[in-house]
């Protein structure tokens, strides 16, 4: 046994501490291995206490050993791949919710947390937390931290963190807004200077390691009501979508475009199946939430229906159990994640403006059949604040990880296609994912990006290979 690995178990105990390839090979890769090539960490290292992950960074800064933070690994891209082995930092066991405090309307949680978890104990009250549409074993945290993408981003936007506690490199503990005053409380960001939880967010862990945070949650709605409409093509969208978001009129506005073969492989040994079969092209559709008290909830309903219709779209009547499992989506309440059929979901999401969506589609659906694959599907949501038509984009292809001819072409679409939103114009990547972010194409911004990550990680020991490089 090497003498780190000896230090390692005098912090957490040998039961928390393994270098054993078998308790190493499952962290080496994620579903995208075929983009981020697998490594294998030297140790994984399960802390329970904030005390033990500062005596750990202490120890990996005293002698240079990379540090891989993992706090639920539904990583996708490479995010938690060591590209230097080190220590696998695993946190699943912080997994306490210190506090869900109604009256501030927020939730003070470990890492460790899940999305179940989290809205299990905040429906015991009259609030909600904001889900991804992600499995229900994602980290909240992480997710926050990440900046995700949400059901009901169009109200409720993406930023869902107030406070954060974070071991810095060094293993000096950081307390980010008012947690930072002497008697701290943690429910406001601004303090005096500048909102450095901020600073500690879409970095994927490599400025420190976040051991609590302080979150937002919202009132639960007297009604949620989900609609969904078809229209002939992406264009015809974008009008409507962008007057109910102006409007408020809508908590999600999910425009889609799903090919007649992607459909046909989602739809399969499902109620749908059969509708597929009836459509001639591909389908466009929007997934829409309306949501609040009954009246407002009502009259927000009349006001989209008319917008949809008058765009030329229609209101697809739904089954209730459909209806059923879509607000159950809306809130995380279900049980499956669906969309994740054929084996991998390439997805390459960034920002842009939602009156170009339509651009953006036909430039990322063209280079998609290039490479031959016809199982593609396309969401653009408009994201609150929406100051400058903001949106979320997401280009997805369905393809199959086990075959090694699509591999090499998904590796050739993905050059393409990242250079060809580049050229049409795009606000920037969804989060910071090793070879889609690159700080040398952001000039100045770039620059000062990678020097906050020397000054505070001089030793480069946190989650080294990812952005910033
Ligand atoms: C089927 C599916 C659907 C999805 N849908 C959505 C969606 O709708 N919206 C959405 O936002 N996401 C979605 N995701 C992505 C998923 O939610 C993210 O990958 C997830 O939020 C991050 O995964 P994680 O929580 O397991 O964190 P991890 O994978 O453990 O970590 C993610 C990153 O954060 C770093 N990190 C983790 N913990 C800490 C810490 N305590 N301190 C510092 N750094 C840390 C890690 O090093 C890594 O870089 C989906 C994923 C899947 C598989």
């Amino acid at each position: 046994m090497s003498y780190i690995e000896r230090q390692l178990i005098d912090i957490v105990g040998s039961e928390h501490v393994s270098s054993d390839l078998a308790d190493l090979v499952p962290y080496e890769r994620d579903d995208q291995f075929a983009l981020v090539p697998p490594h294998r960490p030297d140790f994984v290292v399960k802390p329970s206490t904030r005390d033990e992950v500062q005596a750990i960074i202490r120890l990996a800064n005293r002698y240079r050993i990379p540090v891989v933070p993992l706090a639920a690994g539904i990583n996708r891209k490479g995010l938690c791949i060591p590209t230097e082995a080190g220590i696998l930092l695993d946190l699943r066991r912080m997994n306490r919710i210190l506090e869900v405090n109604e009256e501030m309307m927020t939730a003070t949680i470990e890492p460790g947390v899940t999305f179940g978890q989290l809205v299990q104990e905040v429906s015991k009250t009259n609030l909600r937390v904001i889900t991804p549409w992600a499995p229900s074993t994602v980290s909240v945290l992480a997710n926050y931290m990440l900046r995700g993408i949400y059901g009901p981003a169009t109200r409720y936007g993406t930023d869902h963190l107030i406070t954060i506690e974070v071991i810095l490199p060094n293993g000096d503990i950081l307390q980010t807004g008012s947690a930072a005053t002497p008697k701290g409380m943690p429910y406001c960001g601004i303090v005096n200077g500048p909102d450095l939880c901020k600073l500690f967010q879409a970095n994927p862990g490599n400025l420190g390691v976040l051991t609590k945070g302080t979150l937002r949650l919202y009132p639960k709605p007297e009604v949620i009501k989900p609609l969904m409409t078809s229209h002939p093509n992406y264009e015809a969208m974008v009008e409507p979508a962008i007057k109910m978001t102006k409007q408020n009129l809508v908590a999600a506005c999910w425009t889609m475009m799903f090919s007649r073969s992607a459909l046909k492989t989602l739809t399969e040994g499902s109620i749908l199946e059969n509708f597929v079969d009836l459509l001639e092209g591909d389908f466009y559709t929007m997934w829409l939430y309306v949501e609040g008290d009954r009246g407002q909830a009502e009259a927000d309903e009349k006001a989209v229906r008319k917008l949809v219709e008058g765009a030329g779209g229609t209101v697809l009547p739904i089954p209730h159990e459909t209806e059923e499992e879509m607000i159950k989506d809306h809130v995380w309440g279900r049980t499956t994640v669906r969309g994740w059929k054929k084996g991998s979901l390439y997805g390459c999401s960034f920002y842009g403006v939602m009156k170009h969506a339509p651009k953006y589609y036909e430039a990322t659906y063209k280079i998609s059949l290039k490479y031959g694959f016809d199982e593609f599907h396309y969401e653009a949501v408009p994201v609150a604040p929406f100051h400058g038509q903001l949106a979320y984009n997401d280009p997805c292809i369905l393809w199959d990880s086990g075959n090694p001819s699509e591999v090499k072409r998904i590796r050739k679409l993905h050059k393409e296609l990242m250079k060809a939103l580049l050229d049409v114009g795009i606000y920037g990547w969804f989060r910071p994912f090793p070879g889609v972010v690159d700080a040398a194409m952001l000039g100045k911004y770039g620059e000062l990006w990678r020097e906050i990550k020397r000054l505070i990680d001089p030793n480069n020991i946190m989650n080294p290979g990812k952005p910033p490089l």
